[in-house]
């Protein structure tokens, strides 16, 4: 499962946040996965609480949220939305188009106390 060691390179940069701050306790993370970053969301989730049972993250809560996959056209300069992983431009048709987001995973929010 990929998703232990995301959640691993998560928590510590959470750790050094609640480290820089001072923060005695983690009340929640939220995140944003990209809609085609292979990342589970289900799957993200018991990882989080696996690592996070037993130490200051204990109960803390992990928010995520979806990022649509988005595709932008080099011939008619259109951004769009991809929809049912069709690689099209959704404007002039073209194939010969950029993945701009949708892949990735961001941290948007981190909550301590
Ligand atoms: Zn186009």
């Amino acid at each position: 499962m990929h998703e232990m060691s995301i959640v691993q390179g998560l928590i510590a940069i959470v750790k050094e946040e609640m480290d820089k701050s001072g923060a005695a306790r983690l009340r929640s993370v939220s995140v944003k996965i990209g809609e085609m970053s292979g990342i589970l969301p289900d799957a993200l989730k018991t990882c989080f609480e696996i690592i996070t049972a037993g130490n200051e993250m204990n109960g803390a809560e992990l928010n995520i949220d979806i990022a649509p996959l988005m595709g932008y056209c080099k011939k008619c300069n259109k951004e769009f939305k991809v929809i049912g992983y069709n690689f099209s431009c959704v404007e002039c048709h073209s194939s010969d188009i950029d993945i701009i987001s949708g892949r990735e995973m961001n941290i948007v929010e981190i909550e301590v106390d």
